[in-house]
């Protein structure tokens, strides 16, 4: 198979997953490469260039892809860290499998996790050893099932799943355990946990969002000679018998290309794409039903001569989960994360920044972070994509039904949550179909 010409290509939307798509294109030798941004567009999943990068696993195979494709040899800091889980007795009990081959990592991880009580970990061991050797099999149902339901089917108590599998599913997933469909929960687990022992490993990443991730790679772009054009309006997509004929800016510009690939949130896509899309195409009308999920969260910035990141995940009721990462020379930032009250209104700001300094002074009895600065709190509504049963199959793949038209995003089928992995998946698949045509 012998390279085709360069692709001309139109990517709408320059936040991590638009400008991802656009350095593995040019990567790989397509260099015509149209970057469409909107000047004030805040709506969507939101790539908050000053957010703290989040907790990486050894499992996020794309973004540890990426890092090493955009990072000086310099800025390669990274701490290691286990996951930890702070009980309701006020313990804290981590989660760390030995450095052993194949199934033996999560065997003794399992083994030796003191989180759940013993009879649960034997339970859950012999439930996965016999999935193991197919002695049993997972429900064919188990995408109508709750993560919860699930849970308790297999023996897992009302303790347990508040302390350990509900954070744990906030963590990992964005979503609360008795909404989760079981099917996403479990495979969650399988691809984390139950694979190799370094997927397991957790990693810190010093800096934010932009530090590590968009500014290197507006740098890498640049470098290839594309910048993102900035628009102040929504840009138009202009429809064809045979797919997208161009995107019109509000200057009046018409551009035109080989390919059009959008990587806007589905709510933004959906306002873009004509009516006559929406009626035509089930894989475009079922957009509607991806519903986003609401995320609150308290964060301090405070001054540490000595960085130690630490994830916590909370039994408590009013926070999920405590991230500490450090995000400048001698600053760290922590996070806490709200479990969202049906409206994020309810619950006022004072009340909020006051419970969690309660809650760090728990985490740090005898040494509570010094100099910690004034808290700030921040409400998003599109923190994370419902998983509930049957969504799974609302995820549209890349490739539209418009041969030209292709979908990238953390929302969009990939297998992962809508986080940072699924978006640079979603970045990846999308090159990898335009490269392919254009070797054909
Ligand atoms: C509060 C919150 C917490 C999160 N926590 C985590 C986490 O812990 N772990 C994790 O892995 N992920 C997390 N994520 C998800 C992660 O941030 C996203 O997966 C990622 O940022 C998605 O990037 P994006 O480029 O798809 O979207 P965005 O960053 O929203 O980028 C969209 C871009 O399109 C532009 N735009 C918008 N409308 C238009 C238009 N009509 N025309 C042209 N351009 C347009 C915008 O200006 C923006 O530049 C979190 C997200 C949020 C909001």
């Amino acid at each position: 198979m012998t390279a085709g010409p360069p692709q001309t290509v139109v990517i709408v939307g320059a936040g991590l997953t638009g400008l991802a798509t656009a350095l593995f294109l040019a990567e790989r030798g397509h260099h015509s490469i149209t970057l469409v941004d909107l000047v004030s567009g805040t709506e969507g999943y939101n790539s908050n260039a000053h957010d703290p990068v989040p907790i990486i696993l050894g499992r996020h195979r794309e973004t540890l892809r990426l890092l090493r494709l955009i990072q000086p040899p310099t800025a390669s800091e990274a701490s290691s860290l286990f996951l930890e889980f702070r009980l309701a007795d006020g313990r804290t009990i981590s989660y760390h499998p030995p450095r052993l081959p194949g199934s033996w990592q999560w065997i003794m991880g399992l083994l030796r996790f003191r989180g759940l009580a013993w009879r649960e970990r034997w339970t859950l061991l012999s439930y996965l050893e016999q999935l193991w050797e197919g002695a049993r099999s997972l429900p064919p149902d188990l995408d109508n099932h709750t993560a919860d339901q699930w849970l308790e089917s297999i023996g897992q108590s009302p303790m347990s799943r508040k302390q350990i599998w509900s954070p744990l599913s906030r963590w990992l997933t964005g979503n609360h355990l008795e909404r989760l469909s079981a099917s996403v929960f479990v495979h969650q687990l399988a691809e984390i946990f139950l694979q190799n022992a370094r997927d397991v490993f957790l990693s810190s990443l010093h800096g934010s969002i932009g530090d590590r991730f968009l500014t290197p790679l507006r740098q890498a772009l640049e470098r290839k000679g594309i910048v993102p054009l900035r628009c102040a309006e929504r840009p138009l997509l202009r429809v064809g018998p045979s797919g997208i004929e161009a995107i019109r800016l509000p200057d009046g510009r018409r551009i035109q290309a080989r390919w059009y690939i959008i990587a806007l949130s589905h709510r933004e896509l959906l306002a873009l794409l004509p009516e006559q899309l929406l009626a035509r195409y089930a894989y475009f009308a079922r957009l509607v039903d991806l519903e986003p999920l609401p995320e609150a969260t308290v964060e301090f910035r405070h001054r540490v001569i000595s960085p130690c990141p630490r994830l916590v995940l909370l039994a408590d009721n009013l926070f999920h989960r405590v991230v500490l990462t450090p995000t400048a020379p001698g600053e760290m930032t922590c996070r806490l994360s709200v479990t969202v009250p049906p409206s994020l209104e309810e619950l006022p700001d004072d009340r909020l920044l006051q419970a969690a300094r309660d809650e760090l002074q728990q985490l740090y009895p005898h040494d509570p972070p010094r100099g910690t600065l004034t808290g700030t709190v921040h409400r998003n509504q599109q923190a994370a994509l419902s998983l509930h049963g049957g969504v799974t199959l609302r995820r549209p793949l890349q490739q539209s039904p418009l041969p030209n038209l292709l979908l990238a995003g953390p929302w969009t089928d990939t297998g992962w949550p809508a986080n940072i992995e699924s978006a640079l998946v979603s970045a990846r698949r999308c090159a990898d179909i335009v490269d392919r045509q254009s070797t054909r």
